[in-house]
């Protein structure tokens, strides 16, 4: 049976955008006969708020979508990710980074080369060669880590990985090969964070037992990573399905910032629900 799930942050009011994504997922499912969930990805708790969830549910309600109950939150879910963390440490695939933001900043611009990933520079992996009595000194001291993905160490154990993305139409079967050093030393968790976003999906994605990742193709770089941790979790590989992006009327994809294409302010504007999915679904978003 396919499984889908609809995963927003609740940082702001959602979009055309989030509505194409949303109906991407409920479509996927409705046709397969499977299962629609939704998902609250709440962990940023200085920018996650209440408002926005009951917003969200109301907006996807007006677009006529019904979802399964219990609606999963991420922030109830910490003793999860805290289990997920304990088997990669137990692998020795995670390290305590000490660096600041400062400092990180400095390395790199003191490096020869600075390898980029998606989301900017990659770590330099600093602190991956601290020995392991300077580790526990600074812990000891209280001093404040991060716990970052040992990149080098996972590259080392891991096999040849693939992912299957199914494209737009959720029928293409495009295999890609994973980019084991993508993400580098990514972060999976702070103290003020019990997950990193890559560690909470794949977590989350196997506890809801998703078979269709479906989501914009913004995100087609986090699929490798998140590819790695399934396998090193030792949990089930979904296949993925990337969608084009709603884009606003200077060809950029939308973000909360864009309020006027909030599924509300279209809704205000007086157009219904179904003129929005449809809006949706074509990517029309001029003129509006
Ligand atoms: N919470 C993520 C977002 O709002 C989506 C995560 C996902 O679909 O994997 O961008």
């Amino acid at each position: 049976m396919i499984v889908t799930r609809f995963a927003p942050s609740p940082t702001g009011y959602l979009h055309l955008g989030h509505a194409l994504a949303a109906l991407v997922a409920h479509d996927a499912a409705q046709a397969g006969g499977g299962r629609f969930l939704l998902r609250i990805e709440d962990l940023d708790v200085a920018r996650a708020r209440e408002e926005f969830v009951r917003a969200i549910e109301e907006d996807l309600h007006w677009l006529g979508l019904a979802w399964e109950q219990p609606v999963m939150r991420q922030s109830a879910r910490s003793p999860a990710y805290r289990a997920a963390l304990d088997r990669l440490a137990a692998r020795e695939l995670l390290y305590p980074c000490f660096c600041t933001r400062a400092e990180i900043a400095l390395e790199i611009a003191r490096a020869s080369e600075a390898p980029h990933g998606p989301d900017g520079p990659l770590y330099p992996g600093t602190c991956r060669s601290l020995n392991p009595r300077e580790r526990e000194r600074r812990m000891a001291a209280g001093h404040p880590y991060a716990l970052r993905f040992d990149s080098v160490a996972a590259a080392r154990l891991l096999p040849e990985l693939t992912f299957c993305d199914k494209g737009e139409s959720g029928e293409e079967t495009r295999m890609t090969r994973v980019d084991p050093l993508l993400f580098g030393d990514a972060v999976l968790a702070r103290k003020e964070t019990p997950a990193a976003y890559h560690l909470a999906v794949v977590v989350d994605d196997a506890e809801q037992n998703v078979t269709l990742v479906t989501r914009g193709q913004d995100l087609l770089p986090a699929t490798h990573f998140q590819r790695i941790l399934q396998t090193l979790l030792g949990l089930p590989e979904p296949h993925y399905a990337h969608h084009h992006l709603v884009t606003n009327a200077v060809g950029v994809k939308l973000s909360k910032r864009d309020g006027a294409l909030s599924l509300r302010a279209l809704r205000a504007g007086g157009h219904s629900a179904v003129e929005v999915r449809d809006l949706a679904l074509q990517s029309y978003s001029q003129g509006l």
